[in-house]
């Protein structure tokens, strides 16, 4: 079988694992900092956390920006279930705004619309989350304009974007959004088995996500109340205070060390994928396929390549399309099913039809085998095998 998308482990990753296992740190040594350092320098923002996943990033990710009982957050239909969930992890109430349909992004039209009408009914967001489909960026300016004009605050989900970029800059460099959060599950660009990053360049939102990554603990003697940190020299360096709830998000060493492995080769995991892609977009023309679009704004990471099958040009049902793909050995997935029509979110109200643009996609949608350890006779067993199965 060729999966749909698969991590791609080195020699050079296997030892750093094993030299972390060797040495005195399994947690809490160096090699997390230099991990968060190697993202952040990467993507060019002042403050990278690292977590135990995208999921954890996300929840810290919104309590920094205050969101909680009573607050708002709108994001994507066409994502990952944990997109919408961190909101709920607060206390918070989600709401969708529907995707464009050429780029199965957040749509900045809609967002713009139901800015409008909820500033009537004083229920604006306090969070608006962009979701970067496939690894392609959101209209960025746009939505960083819209949250300038109704004042809510941005986080990007970055989980399948890391090594792509908007208007030539990497994404995660934070120059249109509060926070930016990464995935490194093994499906993702980078993987570090589990694991997730929030970039920022806003010291005290990167001081309240390292709080909230370790129990609400802190030593940093800025960071006790007053009268501790009075304390602190005629105590010891044992002083930790708890100043708020917190969690235990930590990321061990050993993810760490592979993950600044990884990110030695992601310029080159990012032209591989590129190039399938590249392929991919001229050795389909023909097919009853409609392609994935690409912005002139952004350089798409392509987590994925979606493939939207042309039914009515077709015998087969989508569902048939899959089987048949699966049956040759070609590990497809889909894409996603909106979140709004998960039961869970159907039972807090939402119903079919409530984001038609997210809900067509979805019923079109296929992804095919994008990664970087896939071979070239891959693809092409890909491109004939869908040339035999879309009849
Ligand atoms: C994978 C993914 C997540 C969750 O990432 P984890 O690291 O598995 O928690 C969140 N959002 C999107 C869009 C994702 O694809």
């Amino acid at each position: 079988m060729i999966p749909y998308g698969k991590q791609d482990i080195s020699p050079a990753d296997i030892e750093a694992v094993v030299q972390v296992l060797q040495s005195d740190y399994l947690t809490q040594g160096e090699q997390v900092p230099l991990f968060e350092h190697t993202v952040a320098a990467y993507c060019g923002a002042q403050y990278a956390v690292a977590v135990n996943s995208a999921t954890s990033a996300l929840h810290i990710a919104c309590l920094a920006l205050g969101l909680g009982k009573g607050g708002r957050l709108w994001t994507s239909p066409n994502t990952f279930v944990a997109s919408a969930n961190c909101a709920l992890f607060c206390g918070a109430t989600v709401d969708f705004v529907d995707i464009d349909s050429r780029t199965y992004n957040m749509c900045v039209e809609a967002l713009e619309e139901k800015l409008h009408a909820a500033k009537k009914t004083h229920t604006l967001p306090d969070i608006v989350m962009p979701v970067h489909f496939a690894g392609q960026s959101c209209d960025m300016k746009r939505i960083h304009e819209l949250s300038v004009e109704y004042g809510f605050k941005i986080i990007e989900d970055a989980s399948h974007a890391i090594g792509g970029k908007y208007l030539g800059s990497p994404i995660g460099g934070g120059e249109y959004s509060d926070i930016t959060v990464f995935s490194f599950h093994p499906v993702k660009i980078v993987t570090t088995g589990e694991g997730g990053m929030a970039t920022t360049n806003q010291q005290p939102l990167a001081e309240k996500m390292q709080l909230l990554r370790s129990h609400g603990v802190t030593r940093e003697p800025h960071l006790m109340t007053q009268s501790s940190s009075d304390l602190t020299p005629l105590e010891g360096a044992w002083v930790y205070q708890q100043v708020g709830l917190g969690f235990n998000y930590r990321m061990t060493e050993m993810q760490a060390a592979l993950g600044i492995s990884q990110m030695q080769r992601l310029e080159h995991f990012i032209q591989i994928r590129t190039k399938f892609a590249k392929h991919y977009n001229t050795a389909l023309i023909g097919l009853p396929l409609a392609l994935p679009y690409q912005t002139l704004e952004s350089d798409s990471s392509f987590h994925l390549y979606p493939v939207l099958i042309q039914t009515d040009q077709i015998s087969r049902t989508r569902a048939e399309v899959f089987n048949a793909l699966r049956e040759h050995g070609i590990g497809v997935n889909v894409h996603y099913i909106p979140v709004h029509t998960q039961p869970y979110y159907q039972k807090m109200g939402f119903a079919q039809g409530d984001f038609p643009v997210a809900e067509a996609y979805y019923r079109q949608t296929i992804s095919i085998p994008v990664f970087h350890a896939m071979t070239e006779q891959d693809q092409e067993t890909v491109i004939k095998v869908l040339q035999q199965v879309l009849v």
